[in-house]
Formats: structure tokens, sequence, C-alpha cells
């Protein structure tokens, strides 16, 4: 029997076999996949063969959600550096941190998706239903979930805000200052959050409303961190005819307001006229720390964690504060189940994390 999802590839399954011994969830998803067959082409697929018989023997032969979803390959990944961090929370020998350590390693270990018409190629696609996240600031899975969940709500929003203010124009924009050692983040960070609020209220500031956005980069020596804003600001279009600032302008404003006896770097895009602003999304809303950045060094991670503690990763100005405020809410959603109010439920699936293997596995 050959079934089908997300168009991804089939499984051939004799479900009827004596032999086969599969447990009621697999059987149950392989029903729904087979009943929705029906309603399926087959064409130019690439084939899977899962035997039943191997099936039942251990979990690494159970389905990996991977298999099921490629796609949904990144749950692997994001996960194994959960467990990394939350390996690092442990061995720190702190209180503090044992908490996150709990919290970090029972994150997501569980995952339903319902299955869901994909309406344009008749498939079926994973929708994640069900989750318990840990929220931990520096999770993995958490920070990579909630990302997604700015992306998802910007790309929402801008739209409205361009339909509201269509002449105006988007510019993007990186402030830094000179590395600093990680102990000293909180206070680079608020000394550059203060200079940020100065550059606003200058009567030069162009921009009617901006998002703006932390990122910490690991410094090239592997000790130091590097702090900068990201920021997307709207300017009336007569900023490119009265009170253009150009690139040392720029600098020498964001000097001034920084109060530094060095020229900081300092970068400036504007977007093309009739360009849609939503290209910056994903520079805006990206995650505050690579994940690269998170699992390199536990000391690093640990004294991150220690500095950053209650700072805010992204915050809304001037006119976009009415659309966008929801972005710098503390509790998001981060299933992302919001907009999905006439899809069709097909049944659902579930998978489990399995450490060792390093892979989400169908639920036995
Ligand atoms: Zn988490």
């Amino acid at each position: 029997m050959i079934l089908k999802i997300a168009g991804y590839f089939r499984i051939a399954k004799p479900i009827h076999q004596e032999d086969s011994c599969p447990s009621e969830p697999q059987q149950a998803a392989f029903l729904l996949l087979t009943s929705h067959l029906k309603r399926t082409s087959t064409s130019s697929i690439p084939t899977l063969n899962v035997s039943p018989r191997v099936k039942c023997q251990s979990s690494k032969d159970l389905l990996s959600l991977s298999d099921v979803s490629p796609k949904d390959k990144t749950w692997d990944k994001h996960r194994a550096n959960a467990d990394r961090v939350a390996g690092y929370y442990a061995s720190a020998g702190e209180n503090y941190f044992n908490r996150y350590a709990q919290r970090v390693s029972s994150c997501s270990e569980w995952l339903e998706f319902r299955l869901v018409p994909e309406l344009s190629e008749g498939l079926l696609k994973l929708k994640l239903s069900d989750a318990q996240f840990c929220r931990v600031r520096h999770c993995p899975v958490c920070q990579w979930r909630r990302s997604l969940m700015w992306k998802a709500k910007a790309y929402k929003i801008l739209p409205k805000v361009v339909a509201d203010y269509p002449k105006y124009r988007w510019l993007f924009i990186t402030l830094t200052v000179r590395n600093c050692k990680i102990e000293e983040l909180r206070t680079t960070l608020d000394w550059l959050n203060k200079a940020f609020k100065r550059l606003t209220e200058l009567k030069v500031w162009p921009a009617k409303g901006w998002v703006k956005s932390v990122e910490v980069t690991k410094g090239r020596d592997e000790i130091s961190a590097h702090p900068h804003l990201h920021i997307l600001a709207m300017v009336p279009p007569s900023y490119f005819s009265h009170g253009y600032l150009s690139q040392a302008k720029w600098v020498a404003l964001w000097q001034q307001c920084l109060r530094s006896d060095y020229q900081p770097v300092t970068y400036i895009k504007a977007i093309a006229k009739h360009h849609d602003p939503k290209v910056l999304i994903p520079e805006i809303l990206k995650y505050q720390v690579k994940e690269p950045d998170l699992i390199a060094d536990r000391e690093w991670l640990l004294e991150l964690t220690r500095q950053v503690h209650n700072t805010r990763a992204v915050a809304i100005g001037g006119v976009l504060r009415r659309y966008m405020r929801e972005l710098e809410e503390e509790h998001q959603d981060l299933i992302g189940n919001e907009q999905e109010t006439d899809e069709i439920d097909e049944g659902s699936l579930s998978f489990r994390w399995r450490r060792k293997l390093k892979k989400y596995k169908i639920e036995e």
C-alpha cells in the first residue's frame, strides 16, 4: 500500500499483515493516511519503504518526524541544541541555572501535529497543534519559535502600515559599539539603548516609526561580546529631499549619542522606492543570539544568561507602536494557532524527542 503525506514521500506499508505489529497510534496514523490516499496523486514522488517488522524492534526504527515531513527536520537540530544548552546549565552547579536546566531539558519533548490539507497541491501537511515550551530565553527551540512568531506577526501587520503610509520609505539601520567583555554586556546594552533613545529625540531623527532589535554575537576572539542594534525605520518621502542624512552624518550622530571617543561602525541602507519593507523582516526579527554562539561555550552562555536577564530584545517606537505593540510582549503564542480558523482537521500525529537518537520519533 502506498501512502503519501505533505507531498514529500510515499510509505509502503502492508497494514493487514499479521506479522506486522504496529502500535495503535501508528496504525491510526497509517489508516488516516490511507484514507487520504484516495484524494492524492502519486506521481513523481520519492518512495520510502518502511518495514513493519523492523519497526517493532526499537525506537530507532520508528518513523522520524524528518522522514514524514523533511521541512520539520529543523526541529531535530534545535531540540538537540536545547539538550546542549540544558547540559551547560546543569553542569554550572548553581541553583539559578539548575532551574533553567530542568526547564530547557523538558522543553518540547512531545509534539502534536494536525494533518491539514494543502489546497493548492491536494496534499496533507503537518501543522503544530500542541507542545509544551519552556520559554527560557536562550532555549534554542523557544528562541526559534519566538522568532517565527514575531516574523509571522510582522508579515501580517506591515502591509497595513504600508497601506496607511503608502508614500513613506524604509531604512535599515545597524548601530554598533566596540566589543565588550561578556561580563560588561548588561552595562553596554544599557548604554546602547540610552544612546538610541537620545538619537530618536534629536530634531534630525527622521523616522516616524521604527522596530528596534538587539543582537549579541560572539566576538572573533571567542571571549568578548558584540552587541548591536538593528532598526527598521519608516521615514517620510521628504527625507530624501529635506533632512537627508549621509552615511558620515549618521556616524557622527551615533557617536554624539553614544558620547564615545571613537567613530562607531554604522550601516544605513534605504529600501528602494516601492520596494516592500517586508524583505527586511527576517533581518530585524532574527534570533537575539545566533544558535551556534549559544552552544559554542558554556562559560559564555552562562554569563550571557546573567547579563541579558530581563532586558528587552525587541522594541517598537513612534507610529508603529499602535500596530506592533504585541511584538514586545513577553508571552507569545509559540505554537502558532492564531491564524488557523477555516482549516479542516484531518487527524493528528504525535512525535516524542529521542535524546540519544537526536530525532523526534512517532509516538509509540
Ligand atoms: Zn524551550
